[in-house]
Parts: structure tokens; C-alpha cells; sequence
């Protein structure tokens, strides 16, 4: 029998953010298709509840417990996934925060860990598995965008502009790589139920009841809306699709 073109037996992905939200909904999905999962973070404790979730489903996992903003961390995950699995197939960068305040009243500082964290990380942590996925032969790359890879939003300008600039990135990294069969994509959630939006809900007024008037889906995403997009970017299903941006959003970017 032929393989299924999403398996993703002997694959292995490192996953930033993967220990809870989306990340970690991408990780289930990936592992559930065959794929060995690290899971990177700064909380450890957090990290290793993920990994030992996603073993559950029966395939190898690491915990990493480093910030994606620091170089020499980055080198730190790549180290330990190639030691521990021997390659590293797919990077899925989706670590993020988002520091609300209008333009007028975001501190420089607050700006530069949005960017750093989004943006910046995704640049350092594409670059530091690139030796890897070249000398393999191949490799997918994915980068969580956002609703505001599109569109902005008075009170998260920093998360905007990081967001818009990973589409950029993303494209900047499909041209530079598909040469080396490299394909480098984006997902763009939707509203998707995380602590992220969980505070967001907090902080920004009638923010829920908007999001499900705005969504024609009529529903917040679940964490696992994440897992078909992310397998299907992640296997030799996409081996001709690069640079691209999707949506994973119940429709919200369809409509005006
Ligand atoms: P969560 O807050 O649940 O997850 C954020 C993840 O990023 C955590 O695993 C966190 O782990 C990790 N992280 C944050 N900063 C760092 C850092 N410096 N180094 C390493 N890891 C870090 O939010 P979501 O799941 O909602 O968000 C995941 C991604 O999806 C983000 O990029 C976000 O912008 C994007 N997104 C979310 C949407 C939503 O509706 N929820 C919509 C569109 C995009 P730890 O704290 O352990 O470091």
C-alpha cells in the first residue's frame, strides 16, 4: 500500500510555543501523524507536561526549556533535537506574546519584546535548522501569523506589525530555500481560545461578543482547528506549495 502523503512516521518537529495553545494543538496533530515533537518554551514545568501529553500518542518527545529570543538558546534547541532524534524535518515557529496599548502609549521597550518574541525568533530559529534541512535534502518551515498579518488594530500595534512582518519573512524564506527543497509557509489563526485570548478578553472591551458576530463560523476556534493545516504543511502533501499565508479562521478574513 502507498504511503499516505500526510504521514509524518520518522519525521521530526520542533515546535516553539508548543506547550499549550496552538502550539500545542499542532503538536497533536503532527505527532498523531507519526512525527517525533520537541516542544520549546520557557516554562519547563509546562514544557514537560506537553511532551508528556503528546507521548501519550505514542511517539518520541523532548522538552526545551529555552527563550526563543536568545541566539544562543536557539543553538541550544537545535543542538539538543539533533542529539536526541538525529535530524530535524520540521520548525514550526509559533512562540508569541502581545503587549496591548495604542501607539501613543506603547513603550519602546514593550515594543521590542513583541517584535523580538514574534518576529525576530522566527528569523533566528529559521536560520539556525537551515544547516540541518539542507543537508538533509529537505525541510518545512511554518510561522504562525495572526488575523493581523491583514488586518491592524489600535490597541496591538507592536503584534501587527510583528504579525505582518512574518508574512514577509515567510516569503522571504521560500525564495531563499526552495532551491534546497525547503518550503517555508504561514497559518493565520482566527480567534482561537488560548490564555492568550483569554486575557485579551479581559483587556479589550466586548472583545467576545465581537469576535463571534465578526466570525461567520459564529464560534471561537479550538486549539486543535490547527492540526489538519499545520500536518498538511508539515508533509510531502506541500512540496510544491511555498510562501504561502493560510487562514484558519472560521471564515474572518472572507468577508468584509
Ligand atoms: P499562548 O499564550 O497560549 O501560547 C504562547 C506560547 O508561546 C507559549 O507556549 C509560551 O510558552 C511561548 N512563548 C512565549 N514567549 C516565548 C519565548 N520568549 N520563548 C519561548 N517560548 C515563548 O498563546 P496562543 O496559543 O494563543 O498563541 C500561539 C501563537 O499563535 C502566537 O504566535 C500568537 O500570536 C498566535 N495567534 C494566536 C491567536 C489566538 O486567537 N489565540 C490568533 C492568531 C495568532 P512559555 O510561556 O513557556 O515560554
Amino acid at each position: 500500500m502507498t504511503a499516505s502523503p500526510f504521514d509524518l512516521t520518522g519525521k521530526v518537529a520542533i515546535i516553539t510555543g508548543g506547550n499549550g495553545g496552538i502550539g500545542l494543538g499542532m503538536a497533536r496533530g503532527l505527532a498523531r501523524a507519526g512525527a517525533a515533537i520537541a516542544i520549546v518554551g520557557r516554562n519547563e514545568d509546562k514544557s514537560k507536561a506537553a511532551a508528556a501529553e503528546i507521548a501519550q500518542i505514542g511517539v518520541r518527545t523532548l522538552a526545551i526549556p529555552i527563550d526563543v529570543t536568545d541566539k544562543a538558546g536557539v543553538a541550544k534547541m537545535v543542538e539538543t533535537t539533533e542529539a536526541k532524534f538525529g535530524r530535524i524535518d520540521i520548525l514550526i515557529n509559533n512562540a508569541g506574546i502581545n503587549i496591548r496599548n495604542p501607539v501613543h502609549s506603547l513603550t519602546l521597550e514593550d515594543w521590542g519584546r513583541v517584535i523580538d518574541t514574534n518576529l525576530t525568533s522566527a528569523f533566528l530559529c529559521a536560520q539556525a535548522v537551515y544547516p540541518a534541512m539542507k543537508r538533509q535534502g529537505h525541510g518545512k518551515i511554518i510561522n504562525t501569523g495572526s488575523m493581523m498579518s491583514i488586518f491592524g488594530a489600535a490597541y496591538a500595534p507592536a503584534y501587527a506589525a510583528s504579525k505582518g512582518g512574518i508574512v514577509q519573512l515567510t516569503k522571504s524564506l521560500a525564495a531563499s530555500w526552495a532551491v534546497d527543497n525547503i518550503q517555508a509557509n504561514a497559518i493565520l489563526p482566527g480567534w482561537i481560545d488560548t490564555d492568550m485570548t483569554r486575557k485579551a478578553r479581559e483587556q479589550v472591551n466586548a472583545l467576545h461578543e465581537n469576535v463571534l458576530t465578526r466570525t461567520p463560523a459564529k464560534r471561537w476556534g479550538h486549539i486543535d482547528d490547527l492540526a489538519g493545516t499545520a500536518v498538511f504543511l508539515s508533509s510531502s502533501a506541500s512540496d510544491f506549495v511555498t510562501g504561502t499565508a493560510i487562514p484558519v479562521d472560521g471564515g474572518y478574513s472572507a468577508q468584509g
